[in-house]
């Protein structure tokens, strides 16, 4: 049936269904808003966003065991801000306002006890530093709120993954002061930003000659530990090494500047000579992440493409990674030029969740998102890290199951979308596949389809499934009653995303994969003679009583037959070997989309006393009551609602009350 209807559906259809997308961020995330003409100077005071006052007091109270970090953040924002100007002036040279040598300065005043770090990057023009500065736009900002427990070593965990940046600065420091200019305005649209991080912010227009960033901590008493220029170079070089620009702090006699971190690339060094926490600080900051990495891939291609990806597999899921508009964070680079953030043509959707950076040698600079959506050089390059990333996971699937079931419970649902879209993997793609199965029947996902395969019955010829709106309905569907009785394992697909796997998943191992709860359930391999005979006897002496049923229910069902699938239920619903199936046809109709009704089919367990004493029934009423009620409660355990739940509640009381 309609195969073009099932392809167009995902498209549609949020396979997750966690809401919708949120298009502010598919969008190019310099796109900077266009300066209003209207341009407010005089100083104001403005409050900040319910969720950064919350964040700013979770962040004060639950990192403080870990206040150092605060030079990490500023750092890190002040090279990502340097790695903008350099994009954007790579098509508009004036933008460098002739000075083109990029880097980041830290300073300290011990009498003030203050901290200064400085970039002479993009800036930000007033707007700018109230969108950014003010707000949280981050998506996810809601769930992640919800999330918080008040425990406090949870929270922070949370905090981290949501990333704290810039507000970190308010851990050491009461007073924060913000000095900028954004590149290509004229000295007269400075901005100067102050808060106690508290509830507001003043913000002023200022002149101000150079442009980039300034930011003043004042400290908190008891921070004078950071007033020491080998503490402050020792955690520019803990954390900060791997940043490209120059860190510069000034030497001993005070007079001259040094840089103080490697300021080289960490992806063009030699793979051994990396360390472990040097990959984890990089990761960190180009995730935005505060967690380790799980794993990573560093290669250096050569051939008709030269490149080298470094790339890495979080440790846990991003807040809006169900989004598939969502980020996607592999920095292109272009001969150690970074060219863009989020360059989602170097990974199919379904890696989205993998961080890191591709340095091409043979793109031209002036790279745009557009040419990339075309150029076949970067299909090569996303070929060739798909692949790897596929390797990685597969290895690690093989030699390190422990990790890569935490891989498969933050991003299984997200690889299971490769399936449907990545024809050329799908195989490679399946055998990553974990599911929940009636063998452990626990909800743990972990059954893949090589161990499910592995312990088929002599004459099973399928991969049994069944899709079901949520695991515990799944797992007490009526359906596998038989399956269960004959020792049959069934997976348990309890996924959104699942019922679109199925219909691109055709077999596995040569297997076909079969729904349990669709097409006749075939008995006769495991059946033996007598118990052929006796069925068909039985299905001969009832046939009446299939009729009638099926007069009673009329254009509901499409046909009513006797189950060789029930054990302990009287009746369930199946579907024909192509429909779209009971489950899929619900998440359609809650997503607004038409389907095509597929009628069900009734199947009636012919030991069941309910169904014995229905053949026996003599009054019409009754009897079309007990007939309806068998289909309503086979709608029922499948998860839905019966077509007039009121009607099907007085037909229920009136059987309880022997009407
Ligand atoms: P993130 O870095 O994850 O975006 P931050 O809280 O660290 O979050 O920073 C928020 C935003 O403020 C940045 O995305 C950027 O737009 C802006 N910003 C912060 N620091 C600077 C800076 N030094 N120069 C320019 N923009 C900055
Ligand atoms: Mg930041």
């Amino acid at each position: 049936m309609a195969e073009r209807f099932k392809a167009a559906v995902l498209k549609t259809v949020d396979p997750h269904g966690s809401g919708g997308s949120n298009p502010s961020l598919s969008a190019n995330p310099y796109h900077f808003q266009v300066i209003r003409m209207t341009v407010t100077t005089h100083k104001e005071t403005l409050g900040f966003q319910t969720e950064v006052r919350q964040l700013l007091d979770l962040v004060i109270h639950s990192l403080y065991s870990n206040k150092e970090i605060f030079l990490r953040e500023l750092i890190s924002n002040a090279s990502d801000a340097c790695d903008k100007l350099r994009f954007e002036a790579l098509s508009d040279d004036a933008l460098f306002e002739g000075d083109s040598d990029l880097g980041i300065e830290i300073r300290f005043d011990k009498a003030a006890r203050t901290i200064r770090v400085r970039d002479n990057g993009i800036g930000m023009s007033r707007a700018e530093v109230i969108e950014h500065i003010g707000t949280i736009a981050k998506s996810g900002t809601r769930e992640f709120f919800s999330k918080l427990t008040g425990d406090q070593a949870k929270d922070s965990r949370l905090i981290g993954q949501f990333g704290v940046g810039f507000y970190s600065a308010f851990i050491v420091a009461d007073k924060v002061t913000l000095l900028t200019r954004r590149a290509g305005l004229t000295p007269g649209h400075g901005v100067r930003w102050e808060s106690s991080g508290e509830g507001d912010y003043s913000i002023e227009t200022i002149e101000r000659a150079a442009r980039g960033t300034e930011i003043i901590l004042q400290l908190r008493q008891g921070m004078d530990e950071f007033l020491d220029d080998y503490r402050l170079r020792e955690i520019v070089r803990k954390y900060s090494d791997h940043i490209a620009l120059p860190i510069r702090m000034p030497k001993a006699d005070g007079k001259e500047d040094e840089t103080v971190n490697r300021a080289s690339a960490l992806w063009a060094r030699p793979k051994n000579e990396i360390t472990a926490d040097e990959h984890n600080e990089f990761y960190k900051h180009i995730a935005h992440d505060f967690e380790p990495p799980l794993a990573h891939l560093h290669a250096r291609v050569e051939g008709k493409q030269e490149y080298i990806a470094l790339l890495y597999v979080p440790a846990r899921a991003p807040f809006d990674l169900w989004d598939r508009s969502g980020r996607r964070g592999v920095k292109l680079y272009v001969r150690r030029v970074f060219i863009m953030d989020d360059a989602e043509q170097l990974l199919p959707p379904y890696l989205r969740f993998v961080r890191g950076v591709v340095d091409s040698a043979d793109l031209p600079l002036n790279i745009s998102r557009e040419i990339l959506q075309e150029s076949r050089d970067i299909e090569a390059i996303r070929a060739g890290c798909t692949k790897r990333i596929l390797d990685l996971l597969d290895d690690m699937a093989e030699k390190e199951a422990d990790k890569y079931m935490t891989v498969w419970r933050e991003f299984g649902s997200v690889l299971k979308e490769g399936v449907i879209d990545d024809q050329a993997n799908r195989e490679r793609i399946a055998k990553l596949l974990r599911f929940a199965s009636t063998y452990a029947d626990t909800e743990i996902c972990d059954v893949s389809l090589a161990a499910y395969v592995s312990r088929m019955k002599q004459d099973q010829k399928a991969i049994y499934y069944l899709t079901a709106p949520t695991f515990a309905t799944a797992r007490s569907s009526p359906q596998l009653e038989a399956f269960r009785q004959r020792g049959i394992e069934v997976l348990l697909l309890s996924e959104r995303v699942d019922e679109w796997l199925v219909m691109h998943l055709h077999e596995f191992d040569a297997k076909p994969l079969q729904s349990a709860a669709k097409g006749t359930f075939d008995i006769s391999a495991s059946a033996d003679a007598a118990e052929t005979t006796r069925l068909a006897a039985q299905a001969e002496k009832l046939a009446p009583l299939v009729a009638r049923v099926k007069g009673s229910l009329g254009e509901r069902v499409q046909d009513v037959r006797l189950s060789a699938r029930l054990t302990d239920s009287p009746s369930c619903l199946v579907y024909d070997e192509h429909a779209l199936g009971g489950n899929l046809e619900r998440i359609l109709k809650a997503a607004g989309q038409k389907a095509p009704a597929s009628k069900p089919i009734l199947e009636l367990n012919a030991d069941h006393p309910l169904v014995v004493r229905l053949d026996g029934e003599g009054d019409d009423a009754r009897f079309e009551r007990v007939a309806m009620l068998l289909f309503d409660q086979a709608q029922l355990v499948e998860g839905t609602l019966p077509e007039d739940p009121a009607a099907f509640v007085r037909r229920m009381n009136e059987t309880l009350l022997g009407v």
